[in-house]
């Protein structure tokens, strides 16, 4: 397509980045299963490997298939660039890459997906990366946290799993001041629901695994950047600003500009950490992506029947869903006015025993450790996705023992409450916990 920026959401989603195959007609997107592409002579292999000349080298650099996602995601987000990831936390890994060296620091969002804690708290540091979390719901902790060496802010745009709606804009702004980007995590919401660079964001990253791909077949992730920061205001960037010996100099800002971010994610990322994404996945994610406007309006109807259900149930102590009357905050209604997807956490009556026999009982909601699939999920973060961290950090990131996380798929929304019924009246049953109403 010649100008996508023309298209409403639903045209891209479906056609961005995609052409009928010049060669063979074919008009779904051709898997290119290969590891690497022919060179027409010495002269043009050596001006790829200098990237004086864009094209196909090897596949953990680029690959067609990918490519065709990449530029769907980032025409999806409004962005310049994109690149794909083996994983969402590949792609959190391969931004950060971009942006810090050893002694660097991030501020990054206590409420995060229990994964991206662990991933920051643990790991990071082995690359000599520091990492302070705060509440986000006052973006003044972001300032306060703030040090010399932080070279980014990261939150979630709505935080797995409790649908956390961030003030986007004004931690965006205050980045700014700093003179450093914003980092936000959308997966929960998906592009169709919340657009971060519409606010000032920086950088998007996404776990292409839930909603995007949204049937629960593939691992995958992507880095899109807006094209909008300025990377030589300050000297906080060398990587993106100074020369870079591994290719004879070349300062990575001034040659690529606004797509600079997502060249040194694949030429220094993915060429040096290796999480590409494979083909295949990039296929299937492709064909999720063409029916994600479809499926988050159908996931956000049945959510909102099955968030008021619970929210009235005698078994149930609270619903965190961000869409109940007594939930709605500025942010949400700001930037995420049409919902944040199926993902919501309740606390049941009774506790962790209570928690962990309601997910027992269910039988048509599936027990996973995922998000973000047509099928209705169910889990207990405090014995599984969060079990890691401390009681503490279960608290904060919104999973401690009474809670039960939902994933609502697109099945009948009276199915999906009849089954939710049964169990919490049997985990009742064998618990001891007493039906009474409030
Ligand atoms: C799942 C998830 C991730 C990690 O993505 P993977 O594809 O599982 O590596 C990161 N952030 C959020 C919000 C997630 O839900």
């Amino acid at each position: 397509m010649s100008e996508p920026r023309d298209y409403g959401f639903e045209t891209l989603a479906v056609h961005a980045g995609a052409a009928p195959d010049p060669v063979t007609g074919a008009r779904a997107v051709p898997i290119y299963q290969t590891t690497s592409y022919v060179f027409d002579d010495v002269d043009q292999a050596a001006s790829l490997f200098n990237l004086q000349q864009f094209g196909y080298i090897y596949s953990r650099l680029t690959n067609p298939t990918v490519a065709v996602l990449e530029e769907r995601m980032a025409a999806l987000e409004g962005g310049t660039g994109a690149c794909a990831t083996a994983s969402g936390h590949a792609a959190q890994v391969v931004a950060f890459f971009n942006l810090l060296r050893p002694g660097d620091h991030l501020v990054a969002s206590q409420k995060l997906y229990g994964g991206s804690i662990n991933q920051m708290t643990h790991s990071y540091p082995q690359f000599g990366w520091q990492v302070t979390l705060v509440d986000p719901r006052d973006p003044e902790n972001f300032r306060r946290a703030t040090t010399e060496r932080t070279k980014a802010y990261f939150i979630e745009s709505a935080s797995n799993p409790d649908g956390i709606v961030a003030d986007i804009q004004r931690i965006a702004d205050i980045a700014h001041e700093f003179g450093i980007p914003l980092v936000v995590d959308n997966t929960l919401p998906s592009p169709y629901l919340c657009q971060p660079f519409r606010w000032g964001a920086d950088i998007v990253v996404h776990s292409l695994t839930k909603y995007l791909g949204g049937q629960g077949n593939s691992i995958g992730g992507v880095v899109v950047e807006a094209g909008r920061f300025d990377w030589f205001q300050n000297d906080k960037f060398p990587l993106m600003t100074e020369p870079c010996a591994s290719y004879h100099g070349l300062r990575f800002a001034e040659t690529f500009g606004t797509f600079a971010f997502t060249v040194r994610a694949k030429v220094m990322g993915l060429r040096d950490l290796g999480p590409c994404l494979s083909p295949m996945n990039a296929f299937l994610i492709l064909q999720g992506i063409e029916t994600l406007p479809l499926r988050m309006d159908r996931i956000v109807e049945n959510a909102d029947r099955v968030a008021e259900f619970l929210d009235s149930h005698p078994l149930v102590r609270w619903v965190s869903y961000p869409r109940l009357p007594k939930n709605r905050t500025p942010e949400l209604e700001k930037y995420c006015p049409r919902g944040v997807g199926g993902v919501f956490t309740f606390g049941v009556k009774g506790g962790y025993e209570m928690g962990v026999k309601v997910v027992d009982h269910c039988e048509l909601l599936s027990h996973v450790a995922n998000i973000g699939d047509t099928r209705s999920l169910i889990i207990h973060p405090a014995s599984t996705t969060h079990r890691q961290l401390t009681p503490e950090q279960q608290k904060a990131a919104g999973a401690g023992p009474e809670v039960v996380r939902l994933s609502i798929g697109i099945e009948t929304v009276d199915d999906i409450i009849a089954d939710l019924d049964r169990a919490l009246h049997r985990a009742a049953k064998e618990t001891g916990v007493l039906v009474t109403s409030s």
